[in-house]
């Protein structure tokens, strides 16, 4: 039997509801991404783990940020079986810096699912890819229309807000009323032929042209297919979501020395860093003075099992992690129960050169950076 052909959405602008509209605006997508797109690295391969790996990489981080990590990580991983072989703390070592932690260790689990479950292959089914860790409707679509062309649509920051202004979206991009409108759009949009590139034109135009603030319309080959220019509401679309209320969070790190070496642990699968290592942290109540000195030093001895003295300030960082705003004060301290007192499965005494060898925090490693330049006091 004949397939009825899909409704168009209502929330097309009526400068892309009839087929040749459609067929006009294909047309200039792949005339504006063939001439101005980015040579990035990985789109001199088709291999799909190649596009898994960026693709993973590229989430909530900068394309200029994840060059130098894409090149290095698959200097070292350079096919899905060395990913699903190496070891998790090795794989983060690669990550570290990246942030978003949860990425590489789903990407590590999922790769060992490919090797054991898909003879090393990735499937190409997107419901089947969408079973596997980490990958969801955006990244199996990426890597089915990037890797094979198959007809996947995409939705990303920058199509999100490329779509949500071509058809002038009138609300938040992410209530789900509007993300099943904006996957229909990009559905409908689809050319038959060349879907990666296509895919990969709408992401470029997005990040290059239709920038969040000032978009260039006037420089723009999708101008005239594009109802927020018509209605000059760029300022206005996408509509912006309620605002995230941050909390404060007052958090000590501490440093114990012994002979020369630091005391770290291996972050629980509940903590934020899961699988990193740390130095020991926690929340600090007791804003200041001998009471916040006594509190450090009890969670500490209670979070180690180490007796320490000659508690000193070294720094405060300030950090965000989703909507935390963090103040970590940094210590360092003495241990005097010797390195027994530190020993479990999760914990290590390292020298300063030693922690380059193990993947840290972000804020580990900033504090690992001040320690370099301080004495061990014994
Ligand atoms: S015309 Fe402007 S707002 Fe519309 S898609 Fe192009 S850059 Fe974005």
């Amino acid at each position: 039997m004949r397939q009825q052909p899909k409704p168009v959405p209502e929330a097309y602008a009526e400068s892309l509801e009839s087929s040749e509209q459609r067929r006009a605006f294909r047309r200039r997508v792949f005339q504006w991404f063939d001439k101005h797109q980015r040579e990035l690295p990985w789109r001199q391969t088709d291999d799909p783990y190649c596009v898994w790996v960026s693709e993973i990489m590229l989430q909530q981080t900068q394309v200029v940020t994840v060059i130098p990590y894409f090149e290095k990580f698959l200097k070292r991983f350079p096919d899905v079986y060395a990913l699903a072989a190496a070891d998790e703390a090795t794989v983060l070592r690669y990550w570290e810096g990246l942030g978003y932690y949860r990425r590489a260790r789903q990407m590590h689990r999922a790769a060992q699912v490919v090797v054991e479950e898909h003879q090393g292959i990735l499937p190409r089914q997107s419901q089947t890819l969408q079973a596997l860790p980490g990958i969801g409707r955006y990244t199996a679509g990426a890597i089915l229309s990037i890797a094979h062309d198959q007809r996947e649509p995409i939705l990303e920051a920058n199509t999100i807000r490329l779509l949500a202004r071509l058809i002038a979206l009138d609300e938040p991009t992410t209530t789900a009323a509007s993300q099943a409108t904006l996957w229909d759009v990009a559905e409908e949009l689809l050319p038959r032929k060349r879907v990666g590139a296509f895919n990969q034109g709408l992401m470029e135009l997005g990040s290059l042209v239709c920038t969040p603030r000032n978009p260039e319309c006037t420089d723009c080959p999708v101008a005239r297919h594009c109802r927020t220019f018509g209605e000059g509401l760029q300022e206005a679309i996408p509509v912006p979501k309620k605002k995230t209320q941050y909390e404060a969070i007052d958090e000590a790190a501490v440093a114990i020395w012994h002979a020369g070496r630091v005391l770290v642990r291996q972050c629980g699968p509940d903590e934020r860093w899961a699988g990193l290592w740390d130095f020991p942290r926690f929340p600090v109540t007791d804003v200041g003075g001998a009471k916040r000195r006594r509190e450090v030093i009890r969670q500490t001895q209670d979070m180690t099992g180490v007796e320490l003295a000659q508690l000193r300030q070294l720094s405060v960082l300030k950090h965000a992690v989703t909507r935390y705003r963090i103040s970590l004060t940094c210590y360092d301290a003495q241990a005097t129960t010797g390195p027994a007192g530190g020993s479990s499965a999760n914990q290590q005494w390292l020298t300063v050169q030693e922690l380059e060898n193990i993947p840290l925090s972000v804020t580990g490693r900033k504090m690992a950076g001040l320690l370099a330049g301080v004495d061990d006091k014994a």
